[in-house]
């Protein structure tokens, strides 16, 4: 086999297909390929690995070289075509100006579903399917050079991997502007935490009977020089791709257990605060030495802070949801299941699982008239939490109706803007200073 061929598919090694892509573009270019545009499809093969674990690498190998063979032969619309690395493979074919972007992209909608059936039942896996990206590369482009556009077309792979239903995405200019948006976060990150531009602010936690404070939920807010907020949904699932969600909750934390360090000095009232634990955490599980950690150095009483996992967390990570819980509990902390209720709940998990609190999700409360249905399901949810004992704590009170009909069902505490939006540290002391004064006036 000659030094520009991979050995296994026979395809072109990636260097000498970028070489190719590189002439193929300079012709269309010099107007050499009138009516025709380039597209460039790369395709990798979902679950190949476990192919490989369970049947063996030469089973792996022999599906490989069948799928490049059902895609390379006798298609004359092949430009070049090479194996990028493992089961990555990329293809670059001359496309037709009558046809639009979109027709092409379903074409090979079309055809992966076919090549699917046909190799799901030479290789006896349902679980085969193929993930393509394509880029198209037209004379419109300012001068689009091989690499890049390999790389477009492997985003928008990376993009139908993330996707169920569709096995096949084209690459667009705004997939490029979320790309480099969230590049603008991640490498910003660091500087923003050292800067001070993260800022904890708290949202109370009023119980049902007593209507004081008992306690808050500390949320992270992000304020840029400029004073613009950006709001935890836009950049927690950035951070939490890139795995920056551990730093930033640990900063969090420590802010947590100095700010309740601080009062128990001052010797002001103090609730338990709850923190959010991101789904990251279970991949290293540092957080359990990080927190003790935290009780070494801030000395406070274990039962001052809470930790808030969200539901799907126990759903897809039942075991180490489980062991994350028992080290909080032998720390002698509580833990809530946060978002109740907001996706599909095992509510078996429940009756498993050692947990102190369970917020349902604000989805319950959308209306600001229940709906009978609405009530009927988180009645049956605070039942069953009361006879599991497990305390109940509703999120998203918006009205006054809302919180009565709560009241009247026991959910033990509530959480919402009908109390209070989340706030800063400042204006949460004076919540707290008022609710005790209040109390002791009574
Ligand atoms: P979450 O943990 O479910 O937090 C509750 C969210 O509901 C907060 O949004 C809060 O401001 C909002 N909320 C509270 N009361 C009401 C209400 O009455 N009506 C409505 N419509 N919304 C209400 P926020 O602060 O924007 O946070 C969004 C999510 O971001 C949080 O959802 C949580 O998953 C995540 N998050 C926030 N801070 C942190 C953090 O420090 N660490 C981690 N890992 N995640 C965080
Ligand atoms: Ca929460
Ligand atoms: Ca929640």
């Amino acid at each position: 086999m000659s030094e520009t061929k991979d050995a296994l598919t026979g395809l072109d090694r990636y260097e000498e297909f970028l070489k190719k892509l590189e002439i193929e573009i300079e012709k269309m270019e010099k107007g050499e390929m009138e009516g025709y545009r380039i597209a460039i499809i790369y395709t990798d093969i979902k679950h190949f690995k476990y192919i490989n674990d369970t049947y063996g690498y030469q089973r792996g190998d022999a599906l490989l070289k069948e799928f490049v063979h059902l895609t390379t032969n006798g298609n004359d619309h092949m430009l070049c075509a090479a194996r990028v690395y493992s089961d990555n493979i990329v293809m670059a074919v001359c496309l037709e100006d009558k046809y639009s972007n979109n027709d092409f992209r379903d074409f090979i909608h079309s055809e992966n579903l076919r090549l699917e059936e046909a190799l799901r039942e030479k290789y006896l896996d349902r679980r085969l399917r193929l993930c393509t990206g394509i880029s198209i590369i037209s004379n419109d482009d300012r001068r689009m050079d091989a690499e890049t556009s390999v790389s477009n077309a492997n985003l928008a792979r990376k993009v139908a991997k993330e996707l169920d239903e569709e096995c096949c995405v084209l690459f667009d200019r705004q997939m490029m502007e979320g790309i480099k948006k969230e590049v603008e976060i991640t490498s910003y990150i660091s500087t923003a935490i050292e800067k001070g531009e993260f800022k904890v602010f708290y949202q109370p936690k009023i119980g049902t009977t007593s209507l004081k404070v008992i306690g808050a939920e500390a949320l992270i807010r992000w304020q840029k020089p400029d004073g613009k907020f950006v709001y935890p949904d836009e950049f927690i699932p950035v951070i939490e791709r890139s795995g920056q969600i551990v730093e930033v909750d640990y900063f969090v934390y420590r802010e947590v257990f100095k700010f309740i360090a601080q009062r128990l000095k001052e010797n002001k009232e103090v609730v338990p605060v709850s923190m959010n634990v991101s789904r990251v955490h279970l991949n290293k599980m540092g957080i359990l030495d990080y927190v003790k950690s935290l009780f070494e150095e801030y000395k406070i009483p274990a039962n001052l802070v809470e930790f808030e996992l969200t539901e799907s967390i126990y759903i897809n990570n039942t075991e180490k949801a489980l062991q994350l819980v028992e080290g909080l509990h032998a720390m002698g902390t509580k833990v809530s299941m946060d978002d109740f209720g907001s996706g599909y709940s095992s509510l078996n998990l429940l009756s498993k699982l050692p947990i102190d609190v369970i917020k349902l999700d604000k989805v319950f409360l959308k209306e600001h008239n229940l709906k009978e249905n609405d009530k009927i399901i988180i009645s049956c949810v605070i039942e069953m939490a009361r006879r599991l004992q497990i305390t109940s704590l509703c999120e998203g009170v918006e009205t006054l109706e809302q919180s009565d009909y709560l009241a009247q069902i026991g959910c033990e505490i509530q959480q919402g803007y009908y109390f209070s939006k989340p706030i800063p540290q400042r204006e949460f002391e004076v919540f707290v200073n008022e609710n005790y004064q209040s109390r002791a006036l009574a």
